[in-house]
This record gives C-alpha cells, structure tokens and sequence, in this order.
C-alpha cells in the first residue's frame, strides 16, 4: 500500500513537472513572436504612397525612411532586392515607402523631392529613389549632401523627369502637404528607428533579420 502510493506521488510530480515545462515553453514562445514584431490596430494607410508591385498584391510591405539615414540605404542594398525577387515581382507583396525626417531639412529636401518626382511620373518614381540612395556618401553621411543643386542633378539623370515642373513643384504647397502626410504616419505609428518596415500591421523589430522577415509575410500570406 505504502509502495503504490509512493508511485502515485511520482507519478504526480512527473505530470506536474512536464506540465510546468509545457507552460513554460508556451510563454517563452509567446515572448519570442511578440518580440519579433509589435503589431498595431491596422496597417498604415497607404493612398497617396508610392507603389512598387501588383496594385491588389496581398501583403503590403511599408518601409519608414529617410534618404538621409545608412542604415535605410544599407537596408536598400541588402534586404530590399531580395525581397523584390522572392515577393514583388511574384505579386505576393506590393512595397510601399514613407518618407521620415529624422535628419532635419536634408531630410525634408530629400523627401520633398522624391514626392515631387511621384507626383509627375510614378513609372521613375523608384529609379529617383535609388538614385538618392546611391548618392549617400558611404563615410561621413553626416555631413550635408542633400542641396537643391544634387537633387536636380539627380532629377536631370532620371529619364522621364521634367526638369522645370521638378523644380516648381519642389516648394510647391501639394509638396509640402504630401511630406506632411508621410510625418503624421511616422507619428501614428510610433516610429523611432529607420529604417522601420511593418508587414501589414506588424512593426518588425529587426528589420535586418530577413529570415523573421519571410516568416511574418509567409504567416500574413496564410491569413494567421
Ligand atoms: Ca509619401
């Protein structure tokens, strides 16, 4: 009698025990999907962006940032053309870019002018885009490289821009408005570092981690 019950008492710290580990591996998965991206209310809203992709693609991918900033141009260098080749030109992802200014007026210039080119051409609006970035000095980004004269310059090397609408539209009030627009967005959204890049309504928190990248737009796909 005495040994059943001591099996018993085993048998119950053994379930016990792997009911304690169970909950505990449950928790820590929690932890881990919430801390691969903080998910909002809803996506942002993205009339009046640039597009790159299928119109009605599934998932949309918005990235937050600034011409100004290296990480966004490494961002651009590194993750961006692997996710134009595994889901924009497969019409699962539509990408979408908002203009941030964390870097005071050059920021601003820089935005101001990819809006502008937007505006008169969307089919080169992507082909400016890369421009700029390509235009960051790789050492010393601080110092100023966003003039009116560089962005021109740019402007004058991108097929399919109109030099003087460029110019009167650079300053112009839809111009500032559309500017306005993408910091009410970096507002609504909380953003705090560029680049941020939010799949849907989820803010990646490693927007360099490609493969957790894949994983949310794979589970976003499937309608998780
Ligand atoms: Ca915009």
């Amino acid at each position: 009698m005495a040994k059943k019950n001591n099996n018993s008492f085993k048998l119950i710290m053994i379930l016990t025990l792997v009911i304690v580990g169970l909950l505990a591996a449950i928790i820590i998965l929690t932890q881990a999907t919430k801390e691969d991206a903080k998910s909002f209310e809803n996506m942002p809203d993205i009339s009046g962006q640039p597009v790159l992709g299928e119109k009605d693609a599934p998932v949309t991918i918005v990235e937050f940032g600034d011409f100004k900033c290296p990480a966004c141009k490494a961002w651009g260098e590194s993750a961006y053309p692997q996710l134009v080749k595994d889901y924009v030109d497969s019409g699962k992802v539509k990408f979408v870019y908002i203009n941030v200014l964390f870097h005071g007026q050059e920021s601003a210039l820089g935005a101001a002018a990819a809006e502008a080119v937007w505006k008169q051409n969307p089919d080169v609006y992507w082909d400016f885009h890369k421009q700029l970035f390509d235009e960051q000095p790789t050492a010393n980004h601080d110092s100023q490289w966003i003039t009116t004269e560089k962005l021109i310059e740019i402007a004058s090397n991108t097929e399919g821009v109109d030099l003087e609408q460029f110019k009167a539209d650079l300053t112009s009030q839809d111009i500032v408005d559309a500017v306005r627009l993408d910091s009410e967005l970096t507002d609504e959204f909380k953003v705090e570092m560029t680049p941020t890049i939010m799949v849907n309504d989820k803010a990646l928190t490693d927007p360099f981690d490609y493969e957790k990248m894949v994983e949310i737009i794979e589970q976003e796909l499937d309608g998780e």
